[in-house]
């Protein structure tokens, strides 16, 4: 008997987002920018108190972006999180810079301020510092931003993951000198694909928007003393993005309640730990995740093939740590811990990420609940 799929995080569709495509459709705006890009940008705008947006093709095109603004080039050292995905690194050596990994700290799994002070002892003058809300978790922005100013670095916020999630009352993406969001299909809203930069900086909004769109200088002919890149947003899936927009608060708040049952449902079993949030933050909990005491025999792999053999349910792997991708192994890397031991290693080894499609249903939830439970 074949059973119904349960997600980690599938897209969530309302009905808002097809009225916005077909406008697009209507007025033949079936193009890259349009109304629907603008309006989008305005409202993300709005929504988050960014100051200023552009829409792009991904989120990674939108970190590209923003490391080329600060002139990323051979040579220049970023300090990006080691515990991520491989995207808010990548668009470093696409500029031939080096990315220097960060460490994550165990209060909120993001970039270790300790760790980062230890980097700028050793290279103190990166070009940029990247930071990563993981999960939707806010990092220690306080400490990040203040390490930042003391060395006078610009820092780049990777929001990909926790738009809607806020620090202090402000918006993630919103500290940095720039920011970026993604609508990729398993966020939290989703275009089916697609990024936004963000920065109070109008001029760099609008620089963005010009190198996303081949970098052509305001002339008659085909003009450019840039190198461009294809990266906008187009007008239809900006419609997407509009009837998403309208629903983000409720996606955040179904995405709270299966945290906190979750929570609720293993507080008891003293060798699981769900993943931390930040005292100082609100997070919109995209994704709720485990820790497995090492003194458990039941690894979280033994629970990941549970929940896929039984209940057709799909988990996966906390993100594995970019010092150890063989892609980045010739990186430096800077651990948390004074004994050199890395804490990113050691959620990535015992973590995993639960099921947390905002469609699953109390039955599914129950069924997951009970899975997990009867392991311990
Ligand atoms: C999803 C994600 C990205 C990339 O966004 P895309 O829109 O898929 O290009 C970057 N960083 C992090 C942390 C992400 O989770």
């Amino acid at each position: 008997m074949d059973k119904k799929r349960i997600y980690l995080s599938s897209p969530t569709m309302h009905g808002e987002e097809q009225k916005y495509v077909q406008e697009a459709f209507d007025t033949n705006w079936v193009a890259p920018l349009g109304p629907n890009v603008n309006a989008f940008e305005k409202e993300i705008a709005a929504y988050t108190g960014c100051g200023h947006a552009a829409a792009l093709s991904a989120g990674t095109a939108a970190i590209h972006m923003a490391l080329r603004l600060l002139g990323v080039g051979r040579g220049d050292v970023v300090f990006v999180p080691d515990l991520t995905f491989a995207a808010s690194c990548n668009p470093i050596v696409y500029e031939n810079g080096t990315p220097v990994l960060i460490d994550a700290e165990p209060d909120t799994w993001n970039m270790s301020p300790q760790a980062l002070r230890r980097a700028f002892e050793k290279y103190p003058h990166p070009r940029a510092v990247i930071c990563v809300h993981l999960y939707g978790t806010p990092a220690k922005l306080d400490e990040i931003m203040e390490i930042c100013a003391e060395h006078d670095v610009p820092l780049i916020e990777d929001a990909a993951e926790s738009l809607g999630s806020t620090y202090k009352g402000r918006h993630t993406g919103t500290f940095g000198k720039y920011g970026i969001y993604s609508f990729n299909g398993n966020k939290i809203i989703t275009t089916s694909g697609g990024g936004m930069f963000v920065s109070a900086e109008e001029d760099a909004a609008k620089k963005v928007t010009f190198l996303a769109t081949q970098a052509r200088d305001p002339a008659r002919h085909y003009q450019h003393s840039q190198i461009g890149y294809n990266y906008r947003m187009s007008n239809v899936t900006a419609g997407i993005g509009r009837g998403q927009l309208l629903h983000l608060e409720e996606h955040k708040a179904k995405k709270k309640a299966i945290y906190q049952q979750y929570r609720e449902a293993f507080a008891d079993i003293p060798q699981l730990r769900m993943n931390p949030m930040n005292p100082d933050g609100d997070a919109n909990c995209w994704l709720s995740c485990l820790t497995i005491d090492k003194s458990s025999e039941i690894t979280s792999d033994i629970v990941m093939d549970a929940l896929e053999e039984k209940l057709n349910a799909e988990s996966r792997p906390i993100w594995k740590p970019m010092h150890l991708q063989p892609v980045f192994s010739e990186c430096d890397f800077f651990a948390h811990n004074e004994d050199g031991s890395s804490v990113g290693t050691d959620i990535f080894e015992r973590g995993f990420c639960l099921p947390s499609d905002i469609k699953n249903t109390e039955a599914e939830m129950e069924a997951i609940i009970r899975t997990v439970r009867e392991l311990f």
